[in-house]
C-alpha cells in the first residue's frame, strides 16, 4: 500500500513538473515573441519619425521646389500649374450657378444662389454620391455620360421657378480633383490620372469639352463655363468669406494645395495677362519629392504595387486613400514575423481592404476594451486577439497618422515660407515685437481626412506650432470648410462673370 502511494505521489510530481515546464516554456516563448513585436514596433517608430529638424528641412525643400517649378516647365516635381484665376470672389457676386465636383471618392452637384452680399449665399441644393468603383477604369464615354446623367437627374428635380424657365442657360463650374494643364479658366487638358483612376487614353483630352460633349448629347441646357481644380475652389470659398485667405489645402482621398502668387514670380509664364498682379497657382503638391521625406519599406512597397508607381510620393504618405493601406501593411508584416495576430489572414493581404476611416475609428476608440479595434480586426480576419495586441494596433495607427499630419504641416509651412509669412524672414534681426506685427494669414482646408479625423487635425496643429513657433502660429488661421471646393468653384464662376460683365460695359 505504502509503495503504491509513493509511486502515485512520484507520478503526480513528474506530471506537475512537466506541466510546469511546458507552461514556463510557453511563457518564455510568448515573452520572446512579444519582445520581437516590441522590437518591430520600435523599428516602425524610428522609421516613421519626423523630428523638428527634419520637418524644417522639408519646409525649405518645398519652398525651393516651388520656386523651381515657377521658373520653368518641368523645373520641379511640383508642377506649379497656372490656373488663370487672378481675381477671387469677394462677396459681391450675383446669380444662380452650378458646380459638379469629381473628387477621388465622391462626386457632388450643387446649385447656389448669390444675392450680391456674403450673407446672402444660399446653397439651394447639394447632392453627394460615392463614385462607383467600376468607373475608375472605364472609358471616357462611360465616365462623362455617368456625370451628365447625374446632372440631368439633378436639374429635373428643380421646381417651376428653376433657371430654365427664365430662359437662361445654366452656368456650371466643373470642379476637377486631378492634375490639369489649364489653357484658360474654362478649358484644360488632363495631365494624368491619380488616386486609383485609370481611364485609358484620356491624358491630353480637354476635360471641360468632354463634359460639355456628354451634356450636349443629352440635350441639357448647361454651359460648362469653368474648369476649376478642387483646391482653387476651396481657396475661392475661403477668400469669399475672409480676404486674408491666401492658400488652400485639400486632405481627402488625395492631397493638394494652391496659393495666390505674384505674377512677376511666375517666371515661366511670359504673359500672364492679369489685372490684379497675382494668380492662383495649383501646386499639385501630391507629387512633391525630397530625400528628406521619411520613406520606409512600407512606402516603397505601396508605391511599387500602385497603379502610378514613382509618382505622387507625398500624396502616398498623407492622402486618405493610402493611410489605411500603410497601416494594413504594418499589421500584415507583424503578423508574418510573429504570430501575435494568430494565423495570417488572407483578407489582411488584400490591398486597400483597410480604409482610413477604420484607422481613425480604431485610433480614436475610447472604450476600455477597445471594442471598435476588435470589430475592425475581426473584419480583417483577425479575431480574439488580447487587449495588448489591440493596443498595439492603436499605436500603429498613431505612428502612421502622426507622420502624415506632421508632413502635412511641413507642406503648409513651406507655402508660408515661400510667401515670406512663416516668420523666418531676417530671423536673426527680427525682434519679438516685429513678430507680433506678422500679417494674419488664413489657409482654407477641406477634405474628408481633415474634417473626420480629429487626431490628424491635432497632430497637424501641434506640428505647425512646432515649426512656426507660437507667435507666428497665432497669426496663421487654419479654416476648415465643408464642401468649400464645390461651392467655391460656383463662386469663382460667378466672379469671373461679374468681371466680364463690367469690362464689357
Ligand atoms: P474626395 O476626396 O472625393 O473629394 P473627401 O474630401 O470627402 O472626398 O475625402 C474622402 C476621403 O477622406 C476618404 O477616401 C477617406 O480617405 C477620408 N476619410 C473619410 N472619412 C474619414 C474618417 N472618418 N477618418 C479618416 N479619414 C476619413
Ligand atoms: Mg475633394
Amino acid at each position: 500500500m505504502g509503495r503504491v502511494v509513493v509511486i502515485l505521489t512520484t507520478a503526480a510530481a513528474v506530471v506537475a513538473c512537466s506541466v510546469a515546464t511546458v507552461m514556463v516554456r510557453r511563457r518564455v516563448k510568448r515573452r520572446r515573441k512579444w519582445r520581437k513585436v516590441v522590437g518591430l514596433l520600435k523599428e516602425l517608430e524610428e522609421s516613421f519619425e519626423t523630428p523638428l529638424g527634419r520637418l524644417r528641412q522639408m519646409v525649405d525643400a518645398i519652398a525651393v521646389e516651388m520656386q523651381a517649378g515657377l521658373v520653368s516647365e518641368g523645373g520641379s516635381k511640383l508642377k506649379m500649374l497656372l490656373t488663370f484665376v487672378d481675381d477671387l470672389p469677394n462677396g459681391s457676386e450675383r446669380g444662380t450657378y452650378y458646380a459638379l465636383h469629381l473628387g477621388g471618392s465622391y462626386f457632388r452637384i450643387i446649385r447656389v444662389h448669390l444675392g450680391g452680399q456674403r450673407s446672402s449665399l444660399e446653397v439651394q441644393d447639394i447632392e453627394r454620391h460615392s463614385i462607383p468603383t467600376s468607373l475608375l477604369n472605364s472609358t471616357s464615354e462611360v465616365l462623362f455620360d455617368f456625370l451628365a446623367s447625374s446632372l440631368q437627374r439633378f436639374i429635373e428635380k428643380e421646381g417651376h421657378e428653376s433657371i430654365s424657365s427664365q430662359d437662361v442657360k445654366r452656368e456650371l463650374a466643373f470642379t476637377f480633383s486631378f492634375p490639369v494643364k489649364q489653357t484658360s479658366l474654362s478649358s484644360g487638358v488632363l495631365i494624368k490620372w491619380t488616386k486609383g483612376f485609370a481611364i485609358s487614353e484620356m491624358a491630353g483630352e480637354d476635360i471641360a469639352e468632354c463634359l460639355q460633349g456628354a451634356v450636349d448629347r443629352r440635350g441639357l441646357d448647361i454651359h460648362v463655363a469653368a474648369l476649376v481644380n478642387d483646391t482653387v475652389g476651396a481657396l475661392s470659398y475661403g477668400h469669399y468669406h475672409d480676404p486674408d485667405t491666401i492658400a488652400a489645402v485639400v486632405f481627402g482621398t488625395g492631397s493638394n494645395a494652391c496659393y495666390l502668387e505674384r505674377t512677376d514670380a511666375i517666371i515661366k509664364c511670359q504673359n500672364p495677362r492679369t489685372t490684379s498682379g497675382s494668380m492662383v497657382v495649383n501646386m499639385e503638391w501630391g507629387n512633391f519629392w525630397s530625400s528628406r521625406l521619411p520613406r520606409t519599406s512600407y512606402d516603397i512597397e505601396l508605391d511599387a504595387e500602385s497603379l502610378n508607381s514613382n509618382d505622387m510620393g507625398f500624396e502616398k504618405m498623407i492622402g486618405g486613400m493610402y493611410l489605411g493601406d500603410i497601416v494594413r501593411r504594418v499589421i500584415l508584416r507583424m503578423s508574418q514575423e510573429s504570430d501575435i495576430f494568430g494565423p495570417i489572414s488572407s483578407i489582411l493581404s488584400t490591398p486597400f481592404v483597410l480604409r482610413t476611416n477604420s484607422v481613425s475609428a480604431m485610433h480614436e476608440d475610447d472604450t476600455p476594451e477597445l471594442h471598435e479595434v476588435a470589430t475592425i480586426l475581426k473584419h480583417l480576419g483577425v479575431s480574439k486577439v488580447p487587449l495588448k495586441v489591440r493596443k498595439l494596433v492603436v499605436k500603429i495607427c498613431d505612428v502612421v497618422t502622426r507622420r502624415a499630419a506632421r508632413l502635412a504641416a511641413a507642406g503648409i509651412s513651406g507655402i508660408l515660407k515661400k510667401l515670406g509669412r512663416d516668420g523666418s524672414v531676417g530671423e536673426g534681426r527680427r525682434r519679438s515685437s516685429d513678430k507680433q506685427m506678422m500679417r494674419r494669414t488664413v489657409v482654407a482646408v477641406e477634405g474628408g481626412l481633415y474634417s473626420n479625423y480629429r487626431m490628424f487635425r491635432e497632430y497637424m496643429d501641434e506640428a505647425l506650432r512646432d515649426i512656426l513657433g507660437e507667435d507666428v502660429a497665432r497669426q496663421v488661421v487654419i479654416k476648415a470648410m465643408e464642401d468649400g471646393s464645390s461651392i467655391g468653384s460656383a463662386l469663382l464662376l460667378a466672379s469671373s462673370h461679374s468681371v466680364r460683365t463690367i469690362s464689357n460695359i
